[in-house]
């Protein structure tokens, strides 16, 4: 038996010389060296006593090093487990405590605080700076590049990724050889990434995105990405004449759009410009089509499943929608009180199945039999619809339906109807507690900066609209919506922050 995952990726390089990583400031990382690094710190770990099987927790920030840190639990047999590099060490101290991982990797500064907190969970801390420097790497100087790659199969762990957290306490995914596998595999082909093609890479390496969208569809096509600690987006301008393919969020189109330097021009070597994490508004999508000529293809994902949908490389592009199931994937719209599906065009709980959806949640077995149907479909936890063409629709969270008077109403529709109105940049619908409704429709709105809208304005805008019982009760004015890193509005400090409204 050989490495699942790390044997396609060391089949898919086309040579030693071919470049895997370049930085803003010109340094590369050639595919051999991938293959000596990961190997010199594969061997580091497996000194360290590291297992397969154990699990190493990750919190650093992203570098070429933290991504071959990566490859070498991949060969190492290792369970790679990044954390964002955003939490405390309280939350640090949930995670660790959870995962009881065997090693624990941090930046240089933060090791004495961390080691306090791993000795009470028995792991071994090393460390790594955003230049490659610290303990890990000084050990790994001195260890052999040939290391003998781990027997995995398919089905073995091969990462633990915690989820955003954007609903409740954030949840272990744990993720085997193969989905990763598939996955990346399945884009490759839907996104015909090829060996030329060059990834502005901007995102975070500690979520699905960055980490598995980005960096393992590069791996398995032998392509090349230029690796950028932020979005900065005149340095994205800079380096898009090299390049052909973006992977983003929402937010990195809507600066890009923002931005003078963005048009025809600006973008004539690039391929592709892929979304998701987050809807993409219609007006982001329609926006950038007309100033550059490019459809941005808009994909859907998370971390229990990596990617799920998209839309087609060749065929329309469709604004507000995700696209279709990726090749190997079912997805079906289920009644979720009933479980039946549901037709065309008919709103209901989203659910998949195929070789990228997870093993289930690390230690919680009830929560993960909980979130699978008898016939072993993932339940999502998102809303959608697909339509007579094909195309999935996201409408929002389970959790953030509105159920007000006893009707259930999707933010999403009430939101389509608001962005609409003149001088509104954006708005989020949630639902309040209400003394008379059980929960009251209530919009916060972020406007343009010289709009005159008021809240009475919009209310009488919906009027002949929405019906009655979807037009919210409340406006409220807000100078932006809260959203966390990867771009996702944080409806639930909305809900905290407005809970007393209605009192
Ligand atoms: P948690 O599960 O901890 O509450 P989370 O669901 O935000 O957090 P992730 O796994 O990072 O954590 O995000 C997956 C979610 O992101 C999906 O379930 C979906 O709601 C949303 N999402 C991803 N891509 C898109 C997209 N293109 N359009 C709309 N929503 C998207
Ligand atoms: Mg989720």
């Amino acid at each position: 038996m050989g490495n699942h995952l790390f044997d396609a990726i060391r089949a898919s390089a086309t040579s030693e010389d071919a470049i895997f990583i370049e930085t803003a400031s010109g340094e590369r990382w050639t595919y051999g060296d991938a293959l000596r690094l990961s190997g010199q710190l594969a061997s580091a770990i497996d000194a360290l006593g590291v297992r397969p099987g154990d699990r190493v927790a990750v919190q650093v920030e992203k570098s070429p090093m933290a991504l071959m840190l990566y490859l070498a639990c991949v060969r190492s047999g290792a369970v790679y487990l990044p954390l964002n590099t955003a939490y405390t060490l309280v939350e640090l101290d949930y995670f660790i405590g959870d995962a009881e991982p065997r090693l624990v990797v941090v930046s240089p500064k933060a090791r004495t605080e961390v080691e306090k907190l791993a000795q009470r969970y028995g792991a071994i801390v090393e460390t790594l700076d955003a230049d490659g420097v610290g303990s890990l790497t000084d050990l790994a100087r001195e260890e052999p590049a040939d290391f003998i790659d781990a027997a995995r199969a398919p089905d073995d762990l091969a990462a633990i990724l915690y989820t955003s957290g954007t609903t409740g306490r954030s949840k272990g995914a744990m993720l085997t050889h193969d989905n990763l596998l598939s996955n990346a595999l399945a884009l490759r082909e839907y996104w015909r990434v090829t060996a030329a093609d060059r990834l502005i890479h901007a995102l975070p390496i500690f979520h699905t995105h960055g980490l598995f969208v980005a960096t393992n569809v590069t791996l398995v096509s032998g392509a090349s990405m230029f690796l950028l600690p932020k979005f900065e987006p005149g340095e994205i301008l800079s380096l898009m004449p090299k390049a052909t393919l973006m992977m983003g969020v929402p937010t990195f189109y809507v600066r890009l759009l923002q931005h003078e330097g963005l048009n025809r021009d600006a973008v004539a070597s690039m391929r592709l410009f892929i979304s998701g994490s987050a809807p993409l508004l219609t007006e982001t999508h329609i926006s950038f089509q007309q100033r550059t000529g490019h459809a941005i293809l808009e994909r859907y994902g998370m971390t229990e499943t990596n990617m799920n949908t998209s839309n087609p490389y060749d065929g329309e592009r469709r604004a507000g929608t995700v696209g279709f199931p990726l090749p190997g994937v079912t997805v079906r719209i289920a009644d979720p009180a009933t479980g039946a599906t549901l037709s065309p065009d008919e709103t209901g709980m989203i659910e998949i199945k195929g070789p990228n959806v997870f093993k289930g949640y690390w230690r919680m077995p009830e929560k993960t039999a909980a979130e699978f149907t008898q016939d072993r479909y993932f339940i999502s936890g998102d809303l959608g619809k697909i339509d007579r063409d094909g195309y999935v629709h996201i409408v929002g969270r389970g959790k953030d339906l509105v159920i007000s008077g006893g009707y259930n109403i999707y933010p999403k529709e009430v939101e389509n109807e608001i962005d609409q109105l003149d001088g509104v940049v954006e708005s989020a619908v949630i639902g309040v507690a209400h003394p008379d409704f059980g929960e009251g429709v209530t919009a916060v709105v972020v406007l343009q900066r010289d709009a005159t809208l008021d809240e009475k304005a919009v209310l009488a805008a919906l009027q002949d609209r929405l019906a009655r019982y979807k037009q919210p009760k409340r406006v409220i004015f807000a100078e932006e919506l809260p959203r966390n890193t990867m771009g996702k509005v944080q409806k639930n400090l909305l809900r905290d922050q407005l809970k007393d409204l209605y009192e």
